[in-house]
C-alpha cells in the first residue's frame, strides 16, 4: 500500500493522530475487573483450564474483542500469583489500545513490559504467534524470563531469540505462542528464510501480530537502515588493493574534486585519464569497466572523506564503525558493500567484507509485513504524524499513574564549547556536593570521555557508559540513582532499564528524594525534540522528584552542521564570554533550528522511503514466486508452460530443477540489488537534464526488473531441458554454486547518504554539484545507455 493511500484510508489528519481520551475504555475496564473478581478463588489448574477454554473459543471464531475482558482478568490474576505484583489499572488500560493496534505512549518506568503481556496473551489465543520486539537481545531475554511465569502458568509457551542461536533453537522459539526478539534479528531470520532451499530450513512462522517496544527508536530512528544478508559468491574481479594504491597517487583539484561540506569527492576528466593509464584501459566509461569505475569512486571516498579514529576505528585487523549520532562503536554495522571493502584496502587490512548482498530489507518494510502492529514508547507524541503516515498507527496517550514531579529547567546556552563544559562542571559540582545523583547524556564517545576526565580532575568519581555491553549497561543504569552517583552515558535511547531512586535496592531512596531526585543533564540538543525528551524522561519516574536541564553551545556540532549562525540575527553571531547567554531570542532560534532539522529529516526519510518502497515491491513479486516453488515442487510446470513433459519428471529431476531455479532467482536478485544501488547513487544527476529523479529511478528500476525476468526465462529453460534428458544429473554441473557462507549486518546510515537525500530533495542545490559531476554523471549516462541497449 502506498503511504499516501494508507494515509487516506485511515482518514487521519491533524490532531486525530493523537488521542488522549480514554473514556471509551471505561466500560471494558469495568468488565475486566468483574472477570478478574471471578477468578480470584480459582485454583492454578482452573486458571489454566479457563485459558484453554478461551483459546478454543478464539479458534472456533469468537472475535477477540469478546474475549478481551476474561483474558485480561486471567492474566491479571496470573500476574499477582506468579510475580506478586498487582498490575495498575492504567497498565491494563494501556493494553486495550495495544490490542487495537495503536501506538501507546506511556512514561518511562510506568511498566510497559507488563502491559504488553495482556495484549500479547489475547492475540495469541488464536494459535498464531505474537512477537514482542525489543531494543536489544538482552531485553528480549530479560523480558521473556521476567514475564515467562505469567504465560506458562496459563498454559502458553514463551521463547526468546538471540543472535547466534542455532536454527533449531530459533525454530522452537518462533513456534511459541509469544516470542521476544529484536526487530533486527527477526529481520535477519526473515532474509535467511527466503534463501532456504527446503521448507524445513525456514525459521520463521507467518507473521501475525507484533508489539514494538521503544517504538520510536525501532520504527523511526533505526527504521531506514537496511538489514542485509550477504554471501560469498566466488572471487572478486576488481583488485581493490591496487585501486587503493592508485587513488593514493591522485592530486586534489587536478585529478579529483573534494567538497568536504557536501561530503563528496569525484574524479575530474584528468582523473579519469589517469585511471585509464594506470589500469591500461582505452576508456574507463565502458560498460565492461563498471566494476572498476565504481571501485575507484568508492576508494576515493574512503581515502578523502572517511577519517580513521573519527568515522571508524581499526581493531584486530577489522574496521569498526563509529556511529556519528551516538558516538558508539557499532559492532554489527558496515557501510554498504564496496565502501567497507575500500576502507579495508585503504588501511591495508585483509579484505573481509567482499561478497555480494544476497537480500536486504529495511526495518520499516519488515514491520509492515505484520498484519497487526502495535507499539509502545515514552515519547510518541512528537512522532505521531510519522507513526500515522508510515505505519497507520494512531497514538494514544496514557497519563502517568502518578503525575511526575520533574522540573525541566530552561536551556543554558553558551557561546563556545569550553564555556559550556565549564558550566556543566560547575553545575555537577554543586549537585554532587549535596549527594544528588546525576545522569549526563553526552552526544559522542569523545565528549563523554573528555567530560569524565574533567570531572576526575576535580575529584568527582563517575561511571562512563559508551561501550556495548548491554548487561553491564543495565547494571550501571540501574544504579545511577544512588546517592552521589555521577553517570555519563551516550545514547540513552533504547536503554530499557529504569533508574530507581536510591539504587536498584532503593536503599538510599529517602535520602535521594531529600536532595531533589535524579538530575538529568543533556550536553547537546539532539536532532529531534523526541530524543531530548527520552533523556529527560529518565528522571521523575512513577511520580518521583527529578530535574533536567540542557547545556548548549553555539559551537555544538548540530548548530554548526545545520548553520544556526546563518539564521541568528547579526548581533548574536559573534557573542563571546564564558557566562551563559540570556537573550530569549537566542533560545528561540535554537528551538527553530531543531524544528527545521526535524522537518528536513522527516522529508529525507519520506523521500528515501519512496525509493526503497519501489524495490520492496519488486522483492515481494519475485520472492512470492520463489516461495511458491519452495513449498510445492509440482508447480514447476507452471514456471515452464512450454515444457509439458515436466509433469512426467522423476522426483529426483524435479528436486534438481527446483534447486536450480531457486539459485537462479537468488543470483539475479542479488545482481538486481547491486544494480539498483548504483542507480540510486547516480540518479540525482538526472536533475541536470531537467528530469525528476524518483520518476527516472522508477523507470530504470522497472526496466532492470523486466531485464531480470527475461534473463531468467532465457537461462532457465535450456538447463531444465537438459535435466529432463538426463544430460545433467547434479547441481554442480550447472555452473552455479550456493553461497559458501553467509553473514548478516546492518548497513549503517551511509555516511554520504544524508547529503544524497538532501540533493534529491532540494533542486536548488543542483548548481552546486555541477562542478564535480564528471565521473558519476558519465556513469549514470552510461548506465542509462546500457539499460536502453538491454531493452532493445
Ligand atoms: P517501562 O518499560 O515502562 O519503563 P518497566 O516495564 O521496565 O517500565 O517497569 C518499570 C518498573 O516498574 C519495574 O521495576 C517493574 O518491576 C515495576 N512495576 C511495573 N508494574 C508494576 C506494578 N503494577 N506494581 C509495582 N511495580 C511495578
Amino acid at each position: 500500500m502506498s503511504i499516501l493511500h494508507k494515509f487516506a484510508t485511515l482518514g487521519l489528519s491533524g490532531p486525530t493522530y493523537i488521542s488522549t481520551d480514554l473514556s471509551s475504555y471505561q466500560q471494558q475496564m469495568a468488565e475486566i475487573h468483574e472477570c478478574h473478581r471471578k477468578t480470584a478463588n480459582f485454583t492454578n489448574e482452573k486458571l489454566k483450564d479457563y485459558m484453554a477454554e478461551l483459546r478454543a473459543q478464539a479458534r472456533s471464531g469468537t472475535p477477540l474483542s469478546q474475549l478481551l475482558a476474561p483474558t485480561f482478568g486471567l492474566v491479571k490474576e496470573a500476574c499477582i500469583r506468579q510475580l506478586q505484583v498487582s498490575p495498575f489499572d492504567l497498565q491494563l488500560l494501556a493494553a486495550i489500545p495495544l490490542h487495537e493496534r495503536k501506538l501507546v505512549e506511556m512514561q518511562t518506568g510506568e511498566g510497559k513490559t507488563l502491559s504488553a503481556v495482556f495484549a500479547a496473551a489475547l492475540n495469541a489465543l488464536s494459535g498464531e504467534g505474537v512477537h514482542i520486539l525489543t531494543f536489544n537481545d538482552y531485553l528480549a531475554k530479560r523480558d521473556a524470563e521476567w514475564m515467562g511465569p505469567i504465560y506458562t502458568s496459563l498454559g502458553m509457551t514463551v521463547g526468546y531469540i538471540a543472535n547466534g542461536m542455532s536454527r533449531q533453537q530459533k525454530q522452537a522459539a518462533y513456534a511459541c505462542d509469544i516470542t521476544y526478539a529484536t526487530a533486527k534479528e527477526v529481520g535477519f531470520d526473515f532474509l535467511r528464510s527466503y534463501l532456504a532451499f527446503e521448507k524445513e530450513e525456514q525459521i520463521l512462522q507467518p507473521f501475525h501480530f507484533a508489539i514494538v517496544d521503544e517504538a520510536d527508536a525501532i520504527l523511526i530512528d533505526e527504521a531506514r537502515n537496511p538489514l542485509v544478508l550477504a554471501g560469498q559468491m566466488g572471487a572478486s574481479v576488481v583488485d581493490v588493493k591496487a585501486v587503493a594504491q592508485f587513488v593514493k597517487t591522485l592530486q586534489p583539484q587536478e585529478d579529483y574534486i573534494l567538497n568536504e561540506s557536501s561530503r563528496a569527492a569525484f574524479l575530474t576528466e584528468k582523473g579519469v585519464e589517469s585511471a585509464e593509464k594506470a589500469f591500461g584501459l582505452e576508456s574507463l566509461i565502458e560498460e565492461a569497466h563498471f566494476g572498476l569505475h565504481t571501485a575507484i569512486n568508492l576508494a576515493l571516498q574512503a581515502q578523502t572523506l572517511l577519517t580513521r579514529d573519527v568515522d571508524y576505528l581499526v581493531k584486530n585487523e577489522r574496521i569498526l564503525l563509529v556511529d556519528e549520532f551516538t558516538g558508539r562503536v557499532v559492532e554489527d554495522r558496515k557501510w554498504r558493500n564496496g565502501l567497507q571493502t575500500a576502507v579495508e584496502a585503504k588501511e591495508g587490512l585483509p579484505i573481509q567484507s567482499e561478497g555480494s548482498i544476497l537480500n536486504a530489507i529495511s526495518l520499516q518494510h519488515l514491520i509492515q509485513k505484520y498484519p497487526g502492529v502495535a507499539g509502545m514508547t515514552a515519547t510518541a507524541q512528537a512522532a505521531a504524524k510519522e507513526f500515522a503516515t508510515f505505519y497507520g498507527l494512531q497514538t494514544i496517550v496514557i497519563p502517568p499513574n502518578k503525575t511526575t514531579r520533574r522540573i525541566d529547567y530552561p536551556d543554558l546556552i553558551f557561546a563556545d564549547k569550553t564555556s559550556k563544559q565549564a558550566g556543566i562542571l560547575a553545575e555537577v559540582k554543586k549537585a554532587h556536593h549535596i549527594g544528588q545523583p546525576i545522569l549526563i547524556g553526552a552526544l559522542t564517545v569523545k565528549e563523554s570521555e573528555s567530560l569524565a576526565a574533567l570531572f576526575r580532575e576535580h575529584d568527582i568519581d563517575c561511571e562512563v557508559l559508551n561501550a556495548k555491553n548491554d548487561e553491564e549497561e543495565a547494571r550501571i543504569i540501574a544504579d545511577a540513582g544512588r546517592v552521589g552517583a555521577v553517570t555519563i552515558s551516550t545514547n540513552m535511547a533504547g536503554r530499557g532499564t529504569d533508574i530507581q531512586l536510591g539504587g536498584k535496592d532503593k536503599s538510599d531512596r529517602k535520602e535521594v528524594i531529600r536532595y531533589g531526585g535524579l538530575y538529568v543533564i543533556g550536553t547537546n540538543r539532539h536532532e529531534s525534540v523526541r530524543i531530548d525528551q527520552q533523556l529527560r524522561g529518565r528522571a521523575g519516574r512513577q511520580g518521583d522528584l527529578g530535574q533536567s536541564r540542557f547545556f548548549i553551545s553555539l559551537e555544538d556540532d548540530l548548530m554548526v552542521k545545520y548553520k544556526l549562525n546563518d539564521i541568528l540575527p547579526k548581533r548574536f553571531q559573534s557573542i563571546e564570554g564564558a557566562a551563559p547567554i540570556i537573550h530569549k531570542k537566542v533560545r528561540k532560534f535554537v528551538g527553530i533550528t531543531q524544528h527545521i532539522i526535524e522537518s528536513q529529516l522527516l522529508d529525507m526519510r519520506t523521500n528515501l522511503y519512496q525509493y526503497s518502497a519501489f524495490t520492496e515491491k519488486q522483492r515481494i513479486i519475485l520472492q512470492s514466486e520463489r516461495q511458491r516453488l519452495l513449498e510445492d515442487i509440482h508447480c514447476l510446470s507452471e514456471f515452464f508452460p512450454s515444457l509439458p513433459d515436466i509433469r512426467n519428471a522423476t522426483v529426483q529431476q524435479l528436486t534438481l530443477m527446483k534447486t536450480f531455479v531457486l539459485l537462479q532467482y537468488d543470483k539475479y536478485w542479488a545482481q538486481h540489488l547491486d544494480l539498483l544501488s548504483h542507480l540510486r547513487e547516480g540518479i540525482h544527476l538526472v536533475r541536470l537534464g531537467g528530469q525528476n529523479p524518483l520518476r527516472t529511478f522508477r523507470q530504470l528500476a522497472d526496466a532492470c526488473f523486466n531485464q531480470l525476468y527475461s534473463h531468467l526465462e532465457n537461462e532457465l529453460e535450456p538447463w531444465v531441458k537438459k535435466v529432463m534428458t538426463n544430460e545433467i544429473t547434479a547441481i554442480d554441473q550447472m555452473a552455479l554454486e550456493k553461497p559458501s557462507s553467509t553473514w548478516t549486518y546492518v548497513i549503517n546510515d551511509n555516511p554520504f547518504d544524508d547529503q544524497l537525500a538532501i540533493m534529491l530533495l532540494d533542486s536548488a542545490n543542483v548548481g552546486m554539484h555541477v562542478d564535480f559531476v564528471s565521473a558519476p554523471f558519465l556513469f549514470t549516462i552510461a548506465m542509462m545507455r546500457r539499460m536502453r541497449r538491454k531493452k532493445r
